[in-house]
């Protein structure tokens, strides 16, 4: 049995368009069968203090909590994994993706194209160019055929795909989420998994509901 991990969420603490308050997001996690949260702000990477801070707040001691961040390029979005908090604020709002993809490799991290064929917010023939690791086929924010859509292409192009909630209400947490092969206990780990494509998508977290 995997580790199941929602690795696209958002919260009030950092992003002003999330409604979740960082102290119910664990417990709402493990309610619904979740081994641990990726939070992933826009534009800002959680430092390991709050991380720790956070974790240590909650009652569940083994849960498994980590940061990446969303980039607004200015064609789609991408998720980045694997950089120190700190390179997040080098990444300006509005580039083209390929330059934001290639800062990233620069600094040793990767990408996952996030809700890929959304109407509004998706990427143009470009997604094809870019060396992304996975797409997002499925999450909150992206309607029915936008997820078909996305996992289409995703097998036509041989990109591994990856389910997260994108959720900025509580209620959303682990509405989507990739199950790993690999214990995951750290972000070289996440990043480790995501670049051999130890993972594949679960539509459901409710295994370990009581
Ligand atoms: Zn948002
Ligand atoms: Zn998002």
């Amino acid at each position: 049995m995997g580790i199941i991990l929602d690795i696209h969420l958002h919260t009030s603490r950092h992003s002003r368009c999330s409604r979740i308050r960082p102290e119910d997001l664990i417990d709402q996690a493990v309610r619904v069968g979740l081994d641990g949260l990726v939070i992933t702000e826009h534009h800002y990477q959680w430092d390991q203090q709050e991380l720790a801070d956070l974790a240590a707040a909650s009652r569940h001691p083994g849960f498994i909590l980590l940061s990446a961040f969303e980039y607004s390029s200015s064609q789609g979005d991408l998720l980045v994994y694997g950089l120190e908090p700190q390179l997040a604020g080098e990444f300006r709002p509005g580039w083209p993706p390929e330059r934001a993809a290639e800062l990233v490799q620069h600094h040793g991290g990767v990408c996952i194209a996030a809700h890929p064929t959304r109407a509004d917010l998706g990427f143009d023939e470009r997604l094809a160019t870019l060396p992304l690791v996975a797409m997002e086929v499925r999450s909150v924010k992206m309607k029915e055929h936008e997820q078909r859509l996305a996992l289409n292409i995703s097998e036509a192009m041989k990109i591994p795909a990856v389910a997260g909630s994108d959720a900025h209400d509580l209620h959303d947490v682990g509405r989507f989420a990739t199950e790993f092969e690999d214990l995951i206990t750290c972000s070289a780990d996440l990043q480790s998994a995501l670049s051999r494509g130890r993972f594949h998508v679960v539509s459901s977290t409710v295994r370990k509901a009581p």
